[in-house]
């Protein structure tokens, strides 16, 4: 393609609304513009990174055996009546009404629709288990649409569905799809972990979710430095300490903290770590009675943990300071476990502490060489924190660390919750109606495009991974409307490279070469040829990848050859 007869609509300068990288650089490179809040236009050079995202989606489906079908964008509200979720599903569904005044809705994601097909299409176990698939635009009305195409409202997405005999087949159709989420994602070139998940409000049990591995990411990766183990930081169980704890060397001690109220403030004035020190929030139990719960100063509530647990109440809610007055007869800042007339339940590690520091339960006053067992009773022991770098693997081996992560894929079995709801059954061998078994596979083909910007840019601009990249070479010719002999010879390799199958940019404006530059390195082009007619001279052209430094000198007549290696 000439660069002079493509919509390039680069910016300079950085668009004040852009919060994260791949948002600033989508809008500057020109690859997608803003219509509404969440709402985006595709230009032409971004919808080909899109599609490049499409094809790999839908060769990798195919491969597996999927089915592309396109189903309606729009869905009456009845089907999600059926399943129970029109009421369920809240303000993120974008309800409509037709002239009739019936209720649709555009749809979020696609399980009642699909199971509308398979309940009118499929009627023996002899069909199954079968896959389908779509690439569809869905829209979510989404609280906070932000960081452009990362989290939209309308948004382009691979979904897929399974049905099943029987919870065995979905296994294996399971396993089928996270091989392909793991191939779709290596394709594309893209560091990612596939981790454990909570299976959110689609309902259903088993659930993965594959993370991009960015800084930008908005959820919380814990992974092993040596097994492929990895989760949600939410999920994540930490082992109750092994080792017996260190015995109580110290003795009781009282001490004035004035204005000290955050372990930040205690650890410093008193001089010990926060490791030392042990923080009690008071929450809500599950008969309503405030209830202690201690962590180490470190460490931080996990609030799904908490939920789980039998005797504090759900969902979560700290006292305010007049509540914490009223239990523990001193401000939030100085509560401390001894003395507490309270149910009080230890976190393992802070449980583990000998010889710690907390509140007096008196304002201004901390206690110093506290003990389990010595001071206080003994506490009931849960696992109530998020795990930290460091921590042992849950799997057994190695230690966990932490990334920052963007889901782009989500995986379900989701069971019968859909087929059970809306009665789609199916004959098995023995001639008895069973309903169908189901899984489902979410990838977000759009914001795919900018997690690998997330993950592949430099101060300059998108680095793309090869099978991303709009076009995987741009000719850039210096001062070519001086020279005819060089617009030749520009002109005889671009046809040459196109007639290999390559994907060409060729930049034909009349700009100085710094401005070119500097477009192709915002636009990321992977493989950059420079020519001149002072190379021209010498039967040469100038070699560049988009993510190195040096360029390289190669033959004008070898050039062909030496990109189809690269
Ligand atoms: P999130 O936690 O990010 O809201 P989700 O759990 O709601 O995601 P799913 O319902 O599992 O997402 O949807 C499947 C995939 O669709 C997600 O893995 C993600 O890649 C993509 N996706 C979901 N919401 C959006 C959005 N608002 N914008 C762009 N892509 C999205
Ligand atoms: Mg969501």
């Amino acid at each position: 393609m000439r660069l002079s007869q493509t919509l390039l609509a680069t910016l300079r300068e950085d668009p004040a609304e852009a919060e994260t990288v791949s948002h600033r650089l989508m809008l500057r490179a020109g690859l997608v513009r803003q219509l509404a809040a969440g709402i985006y236009s595709w230009l032409p050079l971004g919808l080909r990174v899109l599609h490049k995202v499409e094809q790999v989606v839908r060769e990798e489906m195919n491969r597996t055996g999927a089915q592309e079908v396109l189903l309606p964008a729009v869905q009456p509200a009845e089907l999600w009546q059926q399943s129970g979720r029109w009421d369920k599903y809240g303000p993120e569904l974008l309800r409509l009404r037709d002239r009739h005044r019936r209720e649709f809705c555009f749809g979020p994601t696609h399980e009642e629709t699909i199971t509308d097909l398979a309940r009118r299409e499929l009627r023996s176990y002899k069909q199954l288990p079968i896959t389908f698939y779509q690439i569809q635009t869905k829209f979510r009305d989404e609280i906070r649409p932000r960081f452009g195409i990362m989290r939209a409202r309308e948004f382009l997405m691979k979904d897929a569905y399974s049905f099943h005999i029987d919870a065995a087949s979905l296994e294996e159709t399971y396993q089928q799809m996270y091989q392909a989420y793991t191939c779709i994602l290596t394709r594309l070139g893209l560091e990612f972990r596939a981790v454990r998940a909570d299976s959110g409000n689609i309902g259903g049990n088993l659930s993965h979710e594959f993370h991009v591995l960015a800084e930008a990411g908005e959820d919380c990766i814990a992974s092993s430095d040596v097994s492929t183990y990895a989760a949600n930081l939410e999920l994540v169980e930490v082992p109750a300490p092994t080792v017996p704890r260190p015995a109580a060397s110290a003795t009781l001690g009282e001490v004035h903290t004035p204005g000290q109220h955050s372990i930040a403030e205690v650890s410093a004035a008193l001089k010990v770590s926060p490791e030392q020190c042990v923080k009690t929030l008071l929450v809500n139990g599950a008969d309503e009675q405030p209830v202690a719960v201690v962590l180490r100063g470190d460490h931080e509530l996990n609030r799904i943990k908490a939920e789980r647990h039998p005797d504090i109440g759900a969902p979560l809610r700290l006292l305010d300071a007049a509540q914490v007055e009223q239990a523990a007869g001193c401000p939030p800042g100085s509560v401390g476990p001894p003395g507490l007339k309270l149910k009080v339940i230890a976190d393992g590690a802070a449980a583990q502490l000998a010889d710690f520091v907390c509140g007096a339960n008196r304002a201004g006053l901390h206690l110093t060489g506290v003990n389990w067992g010595r001071d206080l009773p003994e506490p009931q022991r849960a696992d109530l924190r998020n795990a930290v770098t460091g921590d042992p693997s849950p799997d057994g081996h190695g230690h966990l660390q932490l990334s920052r992560g963007i889901e782009v894929g989500h995986i379900f079995q989701l069971g019968t919750r859909y087929s059970a709801a809306m009665q789609a059954v199916c004959l098995n061998p023995d001639g008895k109606a069973v309903p169908l078994t189901m899984g489902c596979y979410g990838i977000g083909v759009s914001r795919l495009v900018a997690a690998a910007i997330e993950q592949h840019h430099d101060a300059r601009g998108i680095i793309w991974p090869a099978a991303l990249a709009p076009f995987q070479v741009i000719l850039i010719p210096v001062n070519m409307h001086k020279s005819p002999r060089l617009a030749d010879a520009v002109q005889q390799l671009y046809s040459e490279l196109c007639g290999h199958g390559m994907e060409v940019l060729l930049d034909d404006r009349k700009q100085r070469p710094g401005v070119m530059y500097n477009d192709a390195e915002l636009l990321g082009i992977p493989h950059w040829i420079i020519c001149s007619e002072r190379g021209l001279d010498q039967g040469q052209v100038e070699y560049r990848h988009r993510a190195g430094t040096e360029s390289q000198p190669v033959a004008l007549s070898t050039v062909a050859g030496f990109l189809l290696e690269q």
